[in-house]
């Protein structure tokens, strides 16, 4: 072994630290693709990705790649050169949205919110009521501002005018409940190395009949494997590994070749969820995650900073909060790191330099690892200038976990 890696307290939205049990599982043997052992593991796969969007949607698996690529191969699929596609828009992962669907060809309508802030429903019913697109694609767990965009309306809106919901969900699964199915949303995109605690590289993704049945419309099964009775549309979907259609074969008993699936990130997903449903239970997951973000946002209140944004539409893994005006807030991330080992996040765009952001997602949304934050923290900030109440917020944090 000549690889050395430094242990790290990593408080950001993403990568996040992983229970030791999902990367022990990582590495494992690797098995043949369709090697039976390895094919009962992609099925469990699937039915454990079913239960965590809690939905019966047949098409429910895993995209090799990062939580990008799940989002270009929804998008790649439905959008077709020319389509009208609505995306409201509340940061910068909304702005991700606009360019996979301009690279796709669509026709982009956008409507803005202030950063910090969500949308209204109703005002993006309204707007995709007179935009009639054919897709509307929004971020649920915004992470450039830390907001959750509500959305349990709009999926039954956009069916009533024959629109098909996208939904980035990466940052928010599994820290928040999506009943995919009961909001009516089409295609969902989860992600690994947020909430879910698993190595990036992997992104489970659920799609529904509805949403298949229009992305089939654009089905070409490549040369090497076509018969021919295979579907070959002229208007076809133009990325080859990132085809849902050709997954969709790949994930199915007809497990038509395509790529070579990933081993050991199917290992990781698999124990990552396993933990989650049937150890941890999914309401407990999310009831520790808003538990364990109250207690931090309280205390850095206690300690006097100010938490920004809209805090009755807060993302319940994490924390954004405003840098105080007198502290660099990019030498206390590098002394956080370089001498304490503890990661936070800056922002983008408009909020560069202005906010911090602190990421409590899965397996670091834990007592100690939040006291530990809160201590150095604390400590960092007051030798780069901030005047803060540092006992008070200490005694807060430990009296909010007595209770
Ligand atoms: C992190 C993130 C992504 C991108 O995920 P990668 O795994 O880095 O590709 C997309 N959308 C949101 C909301 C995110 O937080």
């Amino acid at each position: 072994m000549t690889l050395k890696i430094t242990e790290r307290l990593i408080m950001t939205p993403g990568p996040t630290m992983v229970d030791p049990r999902v990367l022990q599982a990582a590495s494992n043997p690797i098995l043949g693709q369709f090697d039976p052992e390895f094919t009962k593991i992609m099925n469990e796969n699937m039915e454990f990705i079913r239960r965590a969007f809690q939905t019966k949607n047949k098409w429910s698996f895993p995209v090799d790649g990062t939580s990008r690529a799940g989002l270009e191969a929804v998008i790649n699929s439905i959008v077709a050169h020319g389509d009208k596609v609505f995306i409201p828009r509340i940061g910068r992962f909304g702005n991700l949205a606009v360019e996979l669907a301009t690279r796709a060809g669509g026709e982009i309508y956008t409507l803005d919110g202030e950063w910090g802030q969500v949308l209204s429903q109703e005002k993006i019913i309204e707007k995709m009521n007179e935009i009639k697109p054919k897709v509307v694609i929004f971020v649920h767990g915004e992470t450039s501002t830390g907001r959750l965009q509500p959305m349990d309306k709009i999926g039954a809106a956009a069916k009533k005018i024959g629109a098909f919901t996208v939904v980035d969900a990466v940052a928010s699964f599994m820290g928040v409940n999506i009943p995919v199915d009961d909001w009516e949303l089409d295609a969902v995109i989860g992600g690994a190395q947020k909430s879910l605690s698993a190595p990036s590289g992997i992104t489970p993704l659920t799609f529904n009949d509805r949403f298949a049945q229009e992305i089939s419309k654009r089905k070409r099964v490549e040369a090497g494997v076509a018969t021919k009775d295979s579907a070959k549309a002229d208007d076809f979907i133009t990325s080859n590994y990132l085809d849902l259609t050709q997954l969709m074969d790949y994930w199915s008993p007809a497990r038509l070749n395509h790529h070579t699936e990933s081993t050991i990130l199917n290992y990781a997903l698999h124990e990552a969820l396993e933990l989650i449903l049937n150890e941890e239970g999914l309401e407990n997951r999310f009831e520790n995650q808003k538990k364990q973000q109250t207690i931090l946002k309280n205390s850095l209140r206690q300690l006097g900073l100010k938490i920004f944004g809209d805090e009755k539409n807060e993302m319940p893994n994490m924390v954004a909060v405003e840098i105080p005006s007198n502290v660099d807030g990019e030498k206390v991330r590098s002394v956080l790191l370089n001498e304490y080992g503890v990661e936070i996040s800056s922002s983008f765009g408009p909020m560069a330099g202005k906010i911090w952001r602190i990421g409590l997602m899965g397996y670091v949304a834990q007592k100690h690892y939040v006291l530990r934050f809160l201590s150095i923290f604390s400590q960092v900030l007051e030798q780069n200038g901030a005047v803060l109440n540092i006992k008070e917020a200490l005694e807060y944090a430990n009296n909010a976990y007595k209770k």
